[in-house]
């Protein structure tokens, strides 16, 4: 019995070596025997749009379709850079959709779930950038632009991000601690796993009177990154690159 967690991929075609890690990981028994695959967030370096033609969506589509006619449920929670994935794709892939900050019940510990960026409340510039991206008219605006101007505006979103985090201090981008524990109370749970902050650890907290953790999940920039959930307890592992 284990269920797995992935996040941060990225996957672009730049990196066509972590594509190749993320198809085989998903082609692999450990995947196919899991009791569910959970991605929460930042799949792909850049999401322009269901209706986007290219080959890398196609490949993701086809990957984890295979694993769901393995009869392994598939949840999506999209991150910063992936929330203009929508149900379309998610049909096509055979995805189930989750908000950020679903609670699902892994082994009878009920367990939060986030992207993660909603945590980082000390960085107050990402943060109204984020309320303004999501509302649904300025994600009906953007998917009404053609692909190409799309893909032009995405690839400005990124130059604009790599400045932003590339001046700001690191702990700015790390969770805030208070942001952690309201998120666990308000949920009503001791475990919360996310990604985002691409620092993976299992960190020990005290929640009131409980004892809480909270788990980060790794990128795949230089390799891969899985969390394995077990009923005894919940370990990161590392993939290489073959
Ligand atoms: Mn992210």
């Amino acid at each position: 019995m284990v269920t797995l967690f992935i996040a941060d991929l990225h996957l672009d075609p730049s990196r066509p070596q972590i594509t190749e890690l993320f198809e085989h990981y998903l082609a692999s028994d450990e995947v196919r025997r899991a009791d569910a695959l959970y991605i929460l967030g930042d799949l792909v370096e850049a999401w322009v749009g269901d209706d986007d033609d290219a080959e890398l969506p196609e490949r993701i589509a086809t990957a984890i379709r295979s694993v769901r006619d393995a009869g392994v449920p598939v949840y999506f929670m999209p991150g910063n850079r992936d929330f203009l994935l929508g149900e379309t794709f998610a049909q096509r892939a055979g995805l189930t959709l989750l908000e950020d900050g679903a609670v699902h019940d892994l082994y009878g510990r009920p367990t939060l779930l986030m992207h993660g960026d909603l945590l980082c409340t000390d960085d107050v510039a990402y943060q109204t950038v984020r309320q303004q991206v999501r509302t649904p008219q300025w994600k009906a605006q953007i998917l009404a632009m053609p692909l190409e101007a799309r893909r032009a505006f995405a690839t400005k979103a990124r130059e604009d991000s790599r400045a932003h985090t590339g001046t700001t201090q690191e702990s700015i981008m790390d969770v805030n601690a208070d942001a952690v524990q309201q998120a666990l109370r308000h949920a009503g749970v001791t475990r919360l796993i996310h990604g985002h902050t691409h620092r993976p650890a299992v960190h020990a907290l005290q929640l009131d009177d409980h004892r809480a953790e909270r788990i980060v999940l790794g990128d795949w920039y230089e390799h891969g990154s899985v969390l394995k959930v077990t009923p005894s307890g919940a370990e990161l592992h590392g993939l290489s690159v073959s």
